[in-house]
């Protein structure tokens, strides 16, 4: 496949409309293409330098974006669209894509500016206002990938007090009839098998777990790298192992294959973490997924299939099922009912910067250093090494949460801002004051020796509070629940987490205080 294959001519100006496709908007179905008119119409595509330097990101999220753009621009001009795209160059001047937007206005005068409804809450803005200061009508079409809309979510959420997951899912189960008996019960008479998913792997290790399918990069992919190493080379992360799908054919392969040999353990080994398997039994499907390479629906489907073909127990599948038909659809829906205010949340006030190390992975905290270092190589990890490793540790450091909010978009493949930003903000750094979730996600060292094999290879030993080799992740995590002890007592959920503080003496919580100022002083040298 090549990217500069012939060209379809673009009809000349002025345009009757020009439809904007956006980077994670890369499939056939988007509802802007509908009733394109190759005599009058065009479709715009833009790289921007001012996208790919917004965060200090990662070389592979910057790969991959790029690649996935260049080989829809190739599928849309096959179908003989005219596609007008602003490829990025190594000299390239250094425009915000509002500007590059701007002047293709300007140049084509078209009529209308159609898209489908951004993932972004600030692009929306600035597509919105870009076509305003030009006079151009801008037409939104609703994006039918999700299978919530943000209405929909918005009347779900309407007059409750608290928005929960589970509540939201049981409703999405039953609309979309998923694991659900004719009765409208649940499949297998639960609607979550969860305390099935919560085991580590044995102390022996997570044993053989099969590969996922890497797709080779191709000419596009390899002329992108080039871009980037020229263009991007002070960026974070590598480009080696770099194997993500960027076409929908890959990403259903990606599908098939996770379906077929990993969705069978994913369910009870989710939350484990090794260092020799970064991937665990995980699907990997979140940046197809967010790209739009792949359909939820479909996702789903395969997982409901496998279960009712008797290849994965309902455990797995059902666990699987959530995560895309619940969790996906929720955190989108807390997205749009929450910005911008999002954006600004910071329930504990906290203000320190992001260490260095969460760029290098240079610390001597094992388990950091393995969560950032797999980063780093595969712009990968999975939810619980984010959430209850590098998203605890930014918690418990009272790290400012636009800075781990900017850390999280940069460094994953699959970060976009509708995603990266409720489970930055609301999930591990609980900073909207417990908006979806009923307390913070905190542990001791004592829960990453249980779920990993981290420990084992650290300075520090995970049960000790004190001392040279106090584990800096229990020592943070004794320090919070002192400092938030009347806090944590009002709340039911949280009560028994304030117990434990309860019964240390006056001598141990001045002594805990002042081992995590010590640690807070030197966050840097950790
Ligand atoms: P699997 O474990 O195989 O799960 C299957 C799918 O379920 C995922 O592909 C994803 O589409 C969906 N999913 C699972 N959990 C969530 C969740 N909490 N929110 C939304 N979708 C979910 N996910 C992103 O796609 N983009 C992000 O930028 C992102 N940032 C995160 C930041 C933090 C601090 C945390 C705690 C989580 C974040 N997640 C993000 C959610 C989750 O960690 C990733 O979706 C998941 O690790 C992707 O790997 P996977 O495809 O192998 O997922
Ligand atoms: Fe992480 Fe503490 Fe375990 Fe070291 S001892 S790996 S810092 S949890």
């Amino acid at each position: 496949m090549s990217f500069d294959g012939p060209a379809n001519a673009i009809p000349t100006p002025p345009l009757r409309r020009l439809v904007l496709v956006l980077g994670d908007q890369l499939w056939l179905d988007n509802p802007a293409l509908v009733g394109l008119d190759r005599q009058r119409d065009a479709v715009l595509m833009i790289e921007s330098d001012g996208e790919a330097r917004a965060v200090w990101n990662h070389k592979a999220r910057i790969a991959l974006f790029l690649s996935a753009m260049r080989h829809f621009a190739v599928a849309l001009r096959a179908r003989g669209w005219p596609v007008l795209y602003e490829r990025l160059a190594f000299d390239s001047p250094p425009l915000k894509f509002q500007e590059q937007l701007a002047r293709r206005l300007r140049a084509l005068r078209p009529q209308t500016l159609e898209y489908c409804e951004p993932g972004d809450w600030a692009m929306a803005q600035d597509l919105q206002n870009t076509a305003q200061a030009l006079g151009v009508r801008a037409v939104v079409h609703p994006d039918p990938h999700f299978l919530c809309s943000i209405g929909q979510f918005a009347q779900w959420a309407r007059g409750r007090r608290e928005l929960r997951m589970e509540f939201f899912y049981r409703d999405m189960r039953r609309r979309h009839r998923v694991l659900l008996e004719p009765d409208g019960q649940p499949t297998g008479g639960h609607w979550n098998f969860d305390a099935d998913n919560r085991a580590g792997y044995p102390r022996s290790g997570p044993g053989p777990i099969p590969e996922p399918t890497r797709f080779a990069p191709d000419a596009i992919t390899l002329e992108v790298f080039d871009l980037i190493q020229r263009r991007y080379t002070g960026h974070p992360g590598r480009l080696e192992r770099f194997a993500w799908p960027v076409t929908r054919a890959q990403a259903l392969v990606a599908l098939q294959d996770f379906a077929q040999h990993r969705l069978p353990g994913f369910g009870r080994h989710q939350d484990a973490m090794w260092t020799t398997a970064p991937l665990g039994w995980h699907s990997l499907l979140s940046a197809a997924l967010n790209l739009h390479l792949l359909d939820p629906r479909e996702v789903v489907a395969a997982a409901a299939e496998a279960w009712r073909a008797g290849r994965v127990p309902l455990a797995d599948a059902e666990g699987f099922i959530r995560q895309i038909l619940g969790w996906r659809e929720f955190i989108r829906g807390v997205y749009w009912l929450d910005m911008p205010a999002l954006a600004h949340a910071n329930f504990f006030g906290h203000d320190r910067p992001l260490p260095d190390w969460y760029w290098t992975g240079d610390t001597q905290m094992a388990c950091m250093r393995a969560v950032i270092g797999q980063t780093l190589d595969l712009g990968y990890a999975h939810h619980i090494q984010r959430l209850m490793v590098t998203g605890q540790f930014a918690l418990l450091a009272g790290i400012a949460p636009p800075a781990v909010c900017d850390w999280y978009l940069a460094v994953y493949v699959d970060a976009v801002d509708w995603v990266e930003r409720p489970n930055t903000t609301g999930m591990a750094l609980y900073a909207n004051g417990g908006r979806f979730t009923s307390k913070p996600y905190i542990a001791s060292g004592q829960y990453i020796r249980r779920m990993s094999n981290y420990c084992d290879g650290c300075r520090y030993r995970p049960q000790a509070r004190s001392g040279d080799d106090a584990c800096p992740v229990t020592v943070l995590f004794w320090n919070f629940l002192i400092r938030h002890e009347r806090w944590l007592v009002r709340q039911p959920r949280t009560a028994p987490m304030a117990r434990h503080v309860t019964r240390l003496s006056h001598a141990e919580r001045l002594d805990t205080g002042e081992q995590a100022q010590r640690l807070l002083d030197n966050l840097d040298r950790l």
